[in-house]
């Protein structure tokens, strides 16, 4: 089957083999643990520059002790920052979420407000973790551009942009609302177990007869003029997985 020329052909052909290889809601593919649109905010504040399985140890101990934004807003400082100390720049991340807790209490009665334009005035929340709570925890559209989604959308031939919210703005005009987040999630899995930075596993890849920036030897990129990969260089990251 010939690859898909376009970037729209080539998002649609990534949002049906993705959902194949990492099936589930939004909620199932989020792989930080939560059970609020609250507690999944704070999780996401503190998941920055780190790993989500550094946060989920974290977590709990920060749910159960701020279990309110008030709660959260009234914390001592010093009191939050050892308990998130583990997660990096816990002295910024504990002033965020105080920030955090205050203003949820103060200017949106305790609830998680669903507008980007709300949630991107909260200390601590970017457009990136906006776009995370709304398409994991509130239902809504969103498509988080987090380091992941950045490169593979430019390997994957669907932007040439690299400002994350012009790649957002890009990519979601290439599929359906309903798929932005899971889409997002999908390709942030991907690029953790297989698209690997600087060593991409093209051969356990199930984009690879279409992705534009596939290496492998004899295969030639979709698309591509080029001589295969293997006709070009030897060894390299990107050969096939032995297992
Ligand atoms: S084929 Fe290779 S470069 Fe393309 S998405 Fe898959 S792992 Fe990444």
């Amino acid at each position: 089957m010939a690859g898909p020329r376009t970037a729209k052909g080539r998002a649609g052909r990534c949002v049906e083999r993705l959902a194949e290889e990492y099936p589930g809601t939004t909620r199932d593919l989020c792989e930080l643990d939560f059970e609020t649109p609250f507690q999944l905010l704070v999780a996401t504040v503190l998941s920055a520059q780190t790993t989500d399985v550094r946060v989920n140890e974290v977590s709990p101990s920060v749910f159960a002790g701020y279990p309110t934004p008030a709660e959260l807003g009234a914390a001592d400082p010093a009191e939050l920052e050892e308990l998130i100390h583990s997660t990096g720049f816990f002295r910024s991340k504990a002033k965020s979420l105080i920030g955090l807790g205050t203003a949820l209490d103060t200017r949106f009665a305790g609830q998680v407000p669903v507008d980007i334009a709300d949630l991107v005035t909260l200390p601590g929340v970017g457009r990136k973790t906006a776009n995370v709570v709304r398409s994991v925890a509130l239902g809504a559209p969103g498509f988080p551009v987090d380091t992941h989604v950045t490169r593979l959308s430019k390997l994957l031939g669907l932007t040439e942009q690299t400002d994350p919210e012009k790649i957002e703005a890009e990519v979601c005009a290439l599929v359906p609302k309903d798929q932005w987040g899971p889409l997002s999630l999908r390709l942030i899995l991907h690029g953790r177990r297989v698209c690997i930075a600087r060593r991409p596993r093209c051969g356990d890849c199930v984009l690879a007869d279409f992705c534009p920036s596939v290496q492998l030897p004899g295969v030639a990129p979709a698309g591509s003029s080029r001589p295969p990969a293997g006709s070009r260089r030897r060894g390299g990251a990107a050969g096939p997985k032995a297992s």
